[in-house]
């Protein structure tokens, strides 16, 4: 398979394009060192989907390993269940419906629509408060298909070596403020 970026640095580059750099620098050190608390509660909440064991049903398709070569993206879809012809992004607790998870749910849609799977609906899923967040498909928001490609096209084309503002709110709340030589904190 050719190199392709993770569907799960897109929420990451819009909190800041330099954690791509750290990510990519810790991709292979043990997770716990380097994730926060919230981060670690995501990763279980995907855990069944990971280890495949959300459901057995044959419509259910789980941690399927997903791939666009348009948009040079792959990674792991959520859920998908072919029989409602439907795509879930789960997350642990939704508080605000941030653009990064709605990108996240649209390259898993991009994905697997390349990849022949039909796709109905789409949508977000909180599992503390069990609360489901239908989104539209990027062919039916515009606005948001185009943020969505413009955030691509700014991913492919970052380099460390840009012109860079750094924002302290955000470095304040960063997992990598102590080893980032930007950071302001
Ligand atoms: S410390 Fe600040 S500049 Fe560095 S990666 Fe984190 S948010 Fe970005």
């Amino acid at each position: 398979m050719e190199s392709y970026m993770p569907i799960s640095y897109l929420n990451d580059f819009i909190f800041c394009p330099r954690s791509i750099y750290f990510h990519q620098c810790f991709g292979r050190v043990n997770k716990r060192l380097y994730h926060t608390t919230d981060q670690t509660d995501g990763l279980n909440a995907h855990k069944t989907v990971d280890n495949q064991t959300y459901s057995t049903s044959k419509d259910v398709l789980q941690g399927l390993e997903v791939f666009s070569e348009k948009y040079g993206i792959g990674g792991k879809i959520d859920i998908y269940d072919s029989r409602k012809k439907l795509l879930t992004e789960r997350k642990k607790k939704i508080k605000v419906v941030y653009d990064g998870y709605v990108f996240q749910l649209y390259a898993q849609y991009f994905c697997l629509t390349e990849m022949g799977y039909n796709i109905e609906n789409i949508h977000l899923y909180s599992m503390d408060d069990n609360k489901t967040y239908p989104m539209e498909k990027p062919e039916n928001d515009s606005e948001m298909f185009n943020k969505f490609e413009s955030l691509i096209s700014k991913m492919k084309s970052f380099s460390m070596e840009d012109e860079f503002e750094t924002n302290p709110n955000k470095c304040r709340h960063c997992i990598y403020n102590t080893i980032c030589d930007v950071s302001v904190c």
